[in-house]
Formats: C-alpha cells, structure tokens, sequence
C-alpha cells in the first residue's frame, strides 16, 4: 500500500481525501465503529476562516499570527504560525466548503457569520450553530465513502510502529544510518488478531490524550496512541507538558463522560457557583466569570480542594435568551443527563480538553523518522507553543493534513516504493505469552490509577514534589504494565492501556523537566 494513515478525524480525512483526489490508493484506519468517533466530531465553537481579509476588514493574516504567538506565550514554531496563517483560508475552501459541501451558517446579506472567541482580536470563526465539529465531519465521512481510492478498515487499533531498525530480521538493514517506518501492526478488532500492514508512508492521525486524566472533554479513544507509538521507535516528541484544560466539562457522578460546556455561556452572562450556591470568581479575579480560561480553571481547582467537593455549578437560568435556541448542544446534553439548564444550574467541573505537544514535525508533517508523518492533535508543529488560541485546532488538522496529502503525493511521483527485501524481512506479530486473557478489574485498577496520579499530580496546577512523585508512580505502572502485557494475549483494552500509560509517562517526565511556569503548564512552586 502507498499510503497508510491512522485515524479519521479532521487531519487524517483531510490527508487521505487529498491523496486520494491525486490518484494515489490510500488505507485509512481508526479504532472506532465509525469514522467520526474522535474529538473532531466534539467540536462545538468553530473552525479560524478568514485570516486574509478578502473583505477589506481590520482581520488580516499578520492579525491572526499576533493572537497565535499571544496565546502562546510566544514561544511558537514561527514558520508554523505563517503557514496556517497563510494557507488555512484556501484549505477552509476547497476542502471544507467545496469537497466536504460544510455549510457554515450565514448572515442576512449571505456573508459567513463569523464569531469572535476569547484571545481573538477579531470574529474570525467560522461556525455551524454550535455543532462544527459534526457538520464538518459529516462533510468528511461522506466525501471519503464515496471515494474510490480509499480503502476504509474500522476498529483496528495501531499496536506498534514497525520500523527497518526494531523489526528487520535481515540485519543488513540495521546498520543503515536511517531508521525508517514501514508501517504498522494493528489489533483486528473483529478477529481478535494482530495484522501486519505495511506502507510506504505511514501518517500518524490519532487525535489528542485527554482520557489519560480523570476529568476530560475527550472522546473516549482519546488515550495518546500516536505519541506512545513515535516514543517507542525513537521519534521525536516536543512540548508534551502544554496541556490545556478547558473550566467547564459536564460533571456526570455515575459516568467517566464529560461533555463540553462552551465558554459562551459565561459571556451570556452565566455565573460559576460554589457548592452554598454562592458565585466565587470575583474572590479569584476582577474579571470574574469572564477571566481567562487558565485562571478560571485554577480557580475551580482550588475551590474544589477547598471544601472537598467534586464539582461547581454554573448557572445559566438568568441569561437573557432562549437556551434550547441558543445552546442547542448544551441544552440536549444536559437535558439527558436529567437537567433543565432553564430551571437549574449545571454540575460542572474543569477537565483536560486540548494537548498542545506532541509528535514533533514540520510544515509537510514529517517527523524525524524516513517515512513517518504525523498530523493533528496528536502532532506538535510548534503553532500552539505554550496555549492554544480558542478554535486554531480544527485548522491545524485541516491544513497539515493537506499539506502532507501534498507532500506524500510528490515523493510517490519522485521515490522507489519499499524494497521487496525489506518488506519480506518484517515479521508478523509473535504472540510470546501464554493464553492468559486480560483481567477487566486489574486493567480498571490500572486506568483509576493513571488518571487520578495525572489529574491530582499533573493537572491544572504542578509542584516539583507532585511531579516527582507522578513520575515515580507512573514509572512503575510502565513497568509492571509492561509485564503484563507481554504475557496476555492482546485485546483493545490492553492496547488502550499500554498506550495510554506510556503516554502519562512521558508527559510527567517532560513537565518535571520545565521548572518554569509557561501558558498552560502551571506551576505553583
Ligand atoms: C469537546 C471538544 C470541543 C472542541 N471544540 C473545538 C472547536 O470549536 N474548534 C477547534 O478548532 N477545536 C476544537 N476542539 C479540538 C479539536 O476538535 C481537535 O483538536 C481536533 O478535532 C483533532 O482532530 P484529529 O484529526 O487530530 O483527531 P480526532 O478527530 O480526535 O481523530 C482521532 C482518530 O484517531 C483514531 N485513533 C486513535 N487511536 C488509534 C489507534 N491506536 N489506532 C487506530 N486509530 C486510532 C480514532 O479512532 C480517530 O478516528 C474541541 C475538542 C473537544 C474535545
């Protein structure tokens, strides 16, 4: 196969439909029933659209790279900033609008009705009421269905990169300077058994990591499997203690869901309440509700710790509106959890919602691994630097993976497809255990442990003793997960697992690292 890529959210569908359109046959992968089963499908605010001002208005590129470096802390990738800057309209365009038929919503006079967010010096967002995320991918899906060079294979999770140094049997490829990605081994999820595919380009698409804390805004497959994958082969990663919590997740007692509560409902006029009922923002700030996202969320953090209780309240029952018209989302997604967000307030607690680190790579998505790309969330191209600015992540999906669909596209024209030696030289998956099958409670043991080790330690606010300790702890659970793993046969829990303490792993170990408190990695010491 020419080109395999993991993962169908925004980047990897933007990835394959533009390789696909350039004639090439692409195997695209994901770990869930349908292709929309990431975080792209969640978002709700908008896609960043007119950073070059067609329209003669104060927006411009230049205006839009200043809130990026802003938000960021200025400690962004430059060159990054400057190509979402200066390509995202034209991918929103022709991708988004004319290949995926996105109707973003419009104004009387049929212009885009673009809204501003927090951190945004100008309306620059692009929206669908506020279920973005869905219409886009709806757009998507049905545009990679109905493609005939796609071939699609749902519910295989990536185990493991092969690469010509780890997996080779034929040692003359090992001493060659170049460790190169040949490809992947993937759990069949409707067999039950490993498969060995390989490519001549493997792209890396499997979203963010937020299901590694104990509150997140993720969806549920979102446990870092790209990030665990590109540090097991020595790939390089960057910026893995930028995480970014959002203040208001849904707070559900009896289910690990944390749906989004978006942050205009505070700029309607909602108000956070501790657990007496009382408003507590002003005590933290002087902008109260309406501080910024890092402060509210430290705020909460220590009002929860405060009187032990597990979650606040925002209520919205004063906003001036009709709810179910104006938070259509919202209102549905309370409604069936049993709450009328007209009548009462909203359990709510901060949850981890976007990782700003990641695989490191340039403006094509390649990493610094021959063959390897990665793109989206689970890639770190340098644009969010040390915070994400409000709605950029849509975008960054969106252009690189149509800058890498590009790029594959013309070493395919240029290069040699795999050598047939090297390809007969990997191996298929050798199970080495015994028939031990995997035990549901030590696995629920193992993911209670990781996530509260990642939220209490390596959450929203960071000591060097906490850190310390995290990653003592998590040091261990590697271990002794590893352990585990060799010896029972695999399943999609286990493959969940082991990426997903790996990737804990490796961002305790990059936050204990940074003594400095930066954006969004918080340090109180
Ligand atoms: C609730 C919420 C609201 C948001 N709102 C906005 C917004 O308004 N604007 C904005 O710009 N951003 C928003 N974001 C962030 C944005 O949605 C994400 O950053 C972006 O969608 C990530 O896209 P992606 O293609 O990288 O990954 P995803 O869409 O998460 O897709 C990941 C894919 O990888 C697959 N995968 C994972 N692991 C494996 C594996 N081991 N093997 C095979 N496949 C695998 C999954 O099955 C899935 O198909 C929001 C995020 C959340 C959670």
């Amino acid at each position: 196969m020419p080109v395999l890529i993991l993962g169908s959210g925004i980047a990897g569908c933007a990835a394959a439909i533009t390789l696909a359109d350039a004639g090439w046959d692409i195997l695209l992968l994901n770990a869930g029933e349908s292709l929309a089963d990431g975080n792209s499908n969640l978002a709700q605010g908008g896609v960043i659209y007119r950073a070059a001002s067609t329209m003669g208005g104060a927006d411009d590129a230049k205006a839009l790279a200043k809130d990026i470096l802003a938000a960021g802390h200025n400690i962004n990738c430059l060159r990054a900033v400057r190509h979402l800057c200066r390509r995202g309209p034209t991918c929103v365009e022709s991708v988004l609008v004319e290949r995926a038929g996105v109707l973003f919503d419009r104004d009387a006079s049929g212009e885009y009705s673009l809204t501003r967010e927090g951190g945004h010096s100008a309306p620059r967002i692009a929206h669908r009421a506020d279920f973005t995320g869905k219409a886009i991918m709806d757009g998507l899906t049905a545009a990679v269905l109905e493609h005939p060079h796609i071939t699609l294979l749902g519910r295989r999770a990536a185990i493991d990169l092969l690469t010509s140094h780890h997996h080779a049997k034929d040692s003359r490829f090992r001493y060659e300077v170049d460790n190169r990605c040949l490809g992947v081994y993937v759990l069949n999820e409707e067999s039950g058994e490993p498969e060995t595919i390989l490519a001549d380009y493997t792209v890396l698409a499997t979203g963010g990591v937020g299901q590694i804390f104990l509150h997140s805004t993720n969806a549920s497959g979102c446990v870092g499997s790209g990030v665990s994958m590109a540090f097991r082969a020595g790939v390089s990663l960057a910026n893995l203690e930028f995480m970014q919590f959002h203040p208001t997740a849904m707070y559900e007692e009896r289910s690990h869901r944390r749906s989004l509560i978006t942050e205009a409902m505070r700029g309607e006029g909602a108000r956070l309440l501790d657990v007496h009922g009382k408003p507590f923002m002003p005590r933290h700030d002087r902008r109260g509700d309406l501080a910024p996202r890092d402060i509210v969320a430290l705020a909460m953090m220590e009002e929860m710790l405060h009187n032990g209780a597990p979650c606040l309240f925002l209520d919205a029952t004063g906003i001036p509106k009709d709810l179910p018209e104006a938070f259509p989302t919202v209102f549905k997604t309370c409604r069936e959890a049993g709450i009328d967000i007209r009548r009462e307030p909203i359990p709510v607690v901060p949850a981890a919602h976007y990782f700003c680190g990641g695989v490191l790579t340039d403006t094509r998505g390649r990493t610094s691994m021959g063959g390897l790309y990665a793109i989206g969330e689970c890639a770190c191209t340098g644009l969010h630097g040390a915070n994400r600015l409000a709605s950029a992540s849509l975008l960054e999906g969106l252009v690189w993976g149509v800058s890498c669909g590009q790029d594959i596209s013309r070493r395919l024209r240029r290069e040699k497809s795999l050598p047939p030696k090297l390809r007969a030289a990997i191996p298929d998956w050798r199970h080495e255990g015994d028939d031990r099958r995997d035990d549901p409670a030590l696995v629920a043991q193992d993911w209670a442990n990781i996530r509260n080790t990642m939220w209490n330690y390596v959450g929203i606010s960071r000591t060097g003793a906490r850190l310390r300790r995290a990653f003592e702890d998590m040091r261990d659970l590697v271990r002794h997960i590893h352990d585990f793993y060799k010896h029972t046969r695999i399943s999609r829990r286990l493959v969940d697992l082991f990426h997903g303490s790996q990737t804990a792993y490796v961002i305790t170990q990059a936050a204990m690292r940074n003594p400095q408190s930066i954006g969004c990695h918080h340090r109180t010491d």
